[in-house]
């Protein structure tokens, strides 16, 4: 039995063997197979090296019709790198005698190649070393494509571990059968993280090297409120998890109870709950949870299947929705592209550090035909029902102003075309960068309400990086600066009278629920999956306690104290929930 520690993301104990899936864009870790693998795996590796060459071949007669044989050439130079018999041999011998997983025998063999001839020094050495690479990742992908396609058609539900999940990827994945996701990688508020809860299966993220720990196959549990993952647990573990496991099902239906009932504290406080999504798919699923709207649409994952989806995308999109709310309001969110979501790979030069790089609003200031084209979709679409426009990113008055004119350029383009679309669409901003939560009155008569960030309002108060495993332990939503922030802007909404709602996942966990009323946060946004455990915290306590608890804490000098002390709080109302 091993046991790991990890950042908890999204509740629940899932017990399944493990699949291990190596993600193509990441770094392979060491991997190891049993020996009754190796003659598979080594099958493995000869049908991707076979896959990769009839994908060179075609490659290169593409190229000699249209560009001549010169250019063509390079694609030969990569089969025969591919075939070369001594690499061939290498890798073949890493999966027999060292018993490496095919994916990391071809990272090692190609990188060890790589290595000796950038040693060498000389220019066309190293010309070629970038060749050597190319055909490592043209393999691996194919290792990794094959994994993808087989796990397709696994018939048996799995628990996914992986260095990370790439956005397209959990497109991908078949939800049925993920049970529960275990990865390297990511912090508490990563895309993983993110789907891990909009899918409301159990996940931890940030284990360090889980991948290189599990086989496929192993007994594994996770348990998702703890941030606790247990590799071929003990008899006795087993079976105290198994009953924790029952438990947990029957409360989660005793909770579906409760999806009709409003979200309202014993001393009649009503907190209205909308959920988080990232594609209509998601909608029904809210609604079935009990969400009255969505607080938040994050557009930017129409770019998954698409590297530049069209205004019809988008718009079609956006009616979907609206016909399948049947009238209940949704927000959504202009395109958040960069930090740890971006798509469009070909189109961007790698920035060293993204997330205070040129990322979502910046980005969409910088390529205005496509923020204009969203712009345009968002406007047709409000005339089919009540729709909002957030913008994420604001961290200034300037860049307000220039989201105001370029939609009033949108607008004025679409009256010249005599198009319809709701002329008092409300107009919000997330904040999400400190210095907007510092200047929300300026901001404040420009707008119609806030949305509160606090994934990334997080990460830029504490300067903590939200998908660095390193520094989740830095991460801390309650910390007393970003308290005050949040603080500020719901005062500045009370003064101004506009609303002030919050959708960061600080919503979804519930050793939160009492400080957010209490702090006077009558919207909150959150993960479908998560609404009826926090309906139900809010259910069963008052604003009076909720204001207390806040002045307890407002001061509080150790985050990580006052979050255990929340939780104690948490598990005295409701103890099924931790
Ligand atoms: C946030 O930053 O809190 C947020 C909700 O947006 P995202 O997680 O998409 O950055
Ligand atoms: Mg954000």
């Amino acid at each position: 039995m091993h046991l790991k520690k990890g950042v908890a993301v999204s509740p629940g104990i899932s017990i399944r063997p493990a699949y291990v899936l190596d993600t193509e864009e990441l770094s392979i870790p060491k991997r190891n197979i049993e020996s009754s693998q190796v003659q598979a795996a080594l099958e493995r590796y000869r049908k991707a090296r076979q896959a990769a060459v009839e994908e060179l071949q075609a490659l290169q007669h593409r190229v000699e019709i249209q560009l001549g044989k010169e250019l063509s050439g390079i694609f030969k130079a990569h089969q025969m790198l591919i075939e070369d018999p001594t690499m061939c041999a290498q890798v073949e011998k890493r999966i027999t005698d060292e018993l490496h997983s095919p994916e990391y025998a071809v990272t090692r063999s190609y990188r060890n190649a790589a290595k000796r001839m950038q040693s060498i020094g000389d220019r066309i050495f190293a010309e070629r070393v970038r060749d050597i690479w190319d055909v490592e990742n043209r393999l691996v992908r194919h290792l990794v494509g094959e994994r993808l396609e087989e796990f397709r058609s696994l018939s048996e539900d799995v628990i996914l571990i992986a260095v990370d999940l790439s956005p397209s990827q959990t497109a991908g994945l078949d939800k049925e059968k993920t049970l529960g996701f275990a990865t390297d990688q990511g912090g508490r508020t990563s895309h993983t993280a993110i789907v891990a809860k909009a899918l409301g299966i159990p996940a931890v993220v940030g284990l360090g090297n889980i991948t290189s720990e599990v086989n496929n196959g192993d007994l594994v549990i996770i348990d998702g409120r703890k941030g606790i993952v247990i590799v071929d647990p003990d008899e006795p573990t087993l079976a105290d998890y198994r009953n924790k496991e029952r438990l947990y099902r029957a409360f989660q239906s005793e909770l579906s109870e409760i999806r009709d009932l409003p979200a309202e504290t014993i001393d009649g406080y009503r907190i209205h709950m909308w959920a988080n999504i990232e594609s209509p798919e998601e909608i029904e699923h809210a609604l079935a949870n009990g969400a009255e709207g969505i607080g938040l649409y994050r557009t930017e994952f129409l770019y998954v299947n698409k590297p530049e989806p069209s205004e019809e995308d988008h718009f079609s999109a956006y009616k979907r929705s609206i016909e399948l709310l049947h009238g209940r309001p949704i927000v959504i969110r202009t395109l958040d592209l960069g930090g740890d979501k971006f798509f469009v790979e070909e189109s961007v030069t790698p920035e060293k550090n993204p997330f205070l790089g040129c990322r979502s609003i910046r980005y969409c200031f910088e390529h205005l035909n496509v923020f204009k084209t969203q712009l345009r979709a968002i406007l047709r679409a409000s005339a089919y029902g009540p729709v909002r426009i957030m913008i994420p990113m604001i961290s200034s008055m300037m860049e307000l102003m220039r989201v105001h004119m370029i939609l009033d350029d949108v607008r004025n383009e679409l009256d010249d075309r005599g198009v319809p679309y709701d002329r008092s669409i409300p107009l919000g901003i997330m904040v999400e960068v400190p210095s907007a939560a510092i200047v929300a009155d300026q901001l404040s008569k420009k707008i119609d309400f806030f949305s509160v960030g606090t994934n990334d309002l997080v990460q830029y108060t504490l300067a903590v990086d939200r998908v660095n495993e390193r520094v989740a332990n830095l991460y801390q939503p309650i910390d007393p600066s970003v308290i005050r922030l949040v603080t500020n802007v719901i005062e500045v909404g009370r003064d101004m009278k506009i609303p002030v709602s919050m959708c960061g996942e600080m919503c979804g966990e519930v050793e939160y629920t009492l400080p957010l009323i209490g702090l006077g946060l009558f919207h909150l946004s959150l993960a479908p999956a998560m609404i009826p455990e926090v309906k139900a915290v809010i259910r069963s306590i008052s604003m009076r306690e909720a204001k207390d608890l806040v002045r307890t804490i407002r001061n509080s000098v150790d985050p990580r104290r006052t979050e255990r002390y929340l939780k104690e709080k948490v598990r005295k109302i409701i103890p099924q929930l931790f």
